[in-house]
């Protein structure tokens, strides 16, 4: 176990060329700042500190790389522009992991610059080598405040980005790490206080950068990093200006399970299937942004979001949209009695039953939204594969909505790209849930003139009770349509087998059972595609990795919710 982890974080030649790349870059920088601190004959003054101030130096240097890398995974217009075709130099998806890599380090370096500053203002003092005090040099030079300022965040930024304190209190996380603004303000005048220099005292001028570069000796890194800085700050303006243009929320549909489904009409919005979106309600928060898939596709007159009841905001906005718990709970009694398609008497109860608002009766009219998007997801490469298998867990399905409606429009024009088959998987714990996207599935099955293309595997993985045992027992014998989810694929009860399923369909394509014709000769892509826990990724992706052979290639790409 323990060796297999070591291999996946530091063998793998993808993981060995990023951690080559990654940490010889850190070190390669703290060693470059540790040399020419150490060889500038001007410095021979503050190089009397020795170790202390040639590690300081260093660690300063590698802090003012981090402080510039650390921005450029939270460029997202940039990556959604560069990720269609650079997707293959890398992981445009892991950008959230590579953020939190430069992070860590960032921690490290941190600590090793403010230990070695704590020792050389102290030997400073100590050695008189400049007429300042330690406590002077902490509290009153530009250097000193700011890099405490910078600790403190440091400190605040950290503990409420843990990943408990995420879960519990998502907006602590939120508002905490606006900080990094400050803290980026900082760092680019860190410098400012002219520690590193030839002169005894400070070397200001009245001009900018305020300091003389003719003495202060600092490695200007700023006018680097800065620009990554710009770019993030230019990014978020635009993202204002373009969330502030003409949006609104035309309809809202209320699903079994409390799944609110929000009808968006935005002109200047475009996307493609599988990206998701960012959406804000003044009148529920007017700071939060809280991240949604798209479920509708590109050639949808309107942008649709399927929303699940699980915090303060979701629940404060069912609550504003009329979609509170007792609605809630009606909606979902009735769809627990499975029943048919066509036994009219039981419409009523219908799994894919929902409510639309009415809004002409509502006392209050729907509220303002903001949309800011769209950005990239894995799942909008599935047209570049010949064969597509698309997993999606619970509400972890939603992209996989808009790609089945894009398939299904794309299928109408004849005009499939790559793509020769699709296997969907829904792995649902509980039956209301398969009504928020009954019609839909209903709609792209029954659109199948050719009933191989497009399979739909739907797995339940509760325990159902004695009432539905019943109810599915009576319905379903001799029923054309699943009394479950009214497709007329059949619902499996229990967990995927994934071992199982990526073996058969590597063996049917092997043996030319799964894409007939010249195409089962080539070499074959299968791509998986999966939103859900990652319990359920690593499952999956173990199981269409470990399926690989010369002939069919297996590739994994996960969603993250
Ligand atoms: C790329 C992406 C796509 C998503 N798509 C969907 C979808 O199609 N349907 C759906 O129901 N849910 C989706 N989610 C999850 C959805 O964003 C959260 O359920 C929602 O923000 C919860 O807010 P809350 O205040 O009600 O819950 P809270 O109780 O505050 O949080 C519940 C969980 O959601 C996370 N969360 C809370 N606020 C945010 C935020 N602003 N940004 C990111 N995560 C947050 C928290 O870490 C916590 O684990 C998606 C998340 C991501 C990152």
């Amino acid at each position: 176990m323990g060796e297999s982890w070591f291999h996946k974080e530091f063998l793998t030649p993808r993981r060995l060329l990023f951690n080559i790349l990654f940490y010889g870059s850190h070190i390669f920088f703290f060693a470059y700042g540790w040399h020419s601190q150490a060889t500038n004959k001007k410095l021979a003054g503050l190089n009397s500190l020795k170790y202390s101030v040639w590690s300081s130096r260093g660690a300063g240097l590698v802090l003012a790389y981090d402080g510039g890398l650390i921005l450029l995974p939270m460029l997202r217009n940039v990556i959604r522009v560069i990720r269609p075709k650079l997707a293959w130099a890398f992981p445009a998806d892991e950008n959230i992991w590579f953020h939190r890599q430069v992070a860590y380090q960032m921690a490290f370096w941190a600590m090793v610059h403010t230990t070695a500053h704590y020792v050389n203002f102290l030997n400073v003092e100590r050695t008189q080598i400049r007429k300042e005090t330690a406590l002077d040099i902490h509290y009153t030079q530009a250097g000193g405040i700011t890099g405490h300022f910078m600790l403190l965040v440091i400190v605040l930024m950290y503990t409420t980005a843990h990943r408990k304190v995420r879960q519990q209190c998502f907006e602590a996380f939120w508002y905490t790490h606006h900080l990094a603004f400050f803290f980026m303000i900082a760092l680019y005048s860190h410098a400012t206080g002219c520690f590193v220099r030839d002169s005894t005292d400070p070397d200001y001028i009245k001009s900018f950068p305020f300091y003389s570069t003719e003495h202060c000796l600092g490695y200007e890194s700023w006018r680097f990093i800065i620009w990554v800085g710009i770019a993030y700050f230019g990014e978020r303006v635009w993202r204002e200006i373009r969330a502030r243009r003409s949006t609104n929320l035309q309809k809202v549909l209320i699903h079994p399970s409390g799944a609110m489904e929000l009808r968006i009409v935005k002109p200047s919005f475009k996307y493609t299937a599988g990206q998701w979106l960012f959406i804000q309600v003044p009148e529920v928060s007017r700071w939060q942004w809280h991240p949604f898939t798209i479920t509708s596709a590109p050639e949808d007159p309107y942008v649709s979001v399927h929303i699940r009841q699980v915090g303060d905001w979701t629940h404060a906005l069912g609550e504003r949209l009329g979609a509170g718990p007792s609605v809630v709970a009606a909606l979902t009694k009735a769809a627990m009695k499975g029943s048919e398609k066509d036994d009219k008497d039981s419409y009523v109860g219908m799994r894919g039953d929902f409510v639309e608002l009415d809004t002409a009766t509502s006392s209050s009219p729907l509220p303002m939204v903001r949309i800011d998007g769209p950005y990239g997801a894995p799942a909008e490469d599935v047209f570049n594969v010949e064969v597509a298998v698309l997993v999606g867990a619970g509400i972890g399905v939603t992209p996989f909505a808009s790609i089945l409606k894009h398939i299904w429009y794309r299928q109408r024009k004849g005009n499939m790209g790559c793509l020769k088959r699709v296997e969907f998987f829904w792995v649902c714990r509980d039956a209301p849930s398969f009504g928020w996207f009954q019609s839909l599935l209903q709609e792209v099955e029954a659109a199948q003139t050719d009933p191989n293309f497009l399979r739909i595997n739907i797995y339940l993985t509760q325990k159902i009770g004695e009432d539905m045992l019943w109810n599915i027992a009576i319905n379903d014998a001799g029923a054309e349509y699943d009394p479950l989810t009214l497709l007329r694929t059949r619902t499996m009860f229990g967990r995927p087998d994934w071992k199982s399923i990526f073996g058969r369909m590597r063996q049917a394509i092997e043996t030319g059972q799964y894409l007939p014709g010249s195409s089962s000769q080539l070499k074959t892509t299968v791509g998986t595609y999966f939103c859900g826990p990652t319990p359920l990724a690593n499952a999956v992706k173990e199981a269409a990795l470990a399926s690989r052979t010369g002939h069919v290639d297996f590739t994994f790409a996960k969603e993250h919710f």
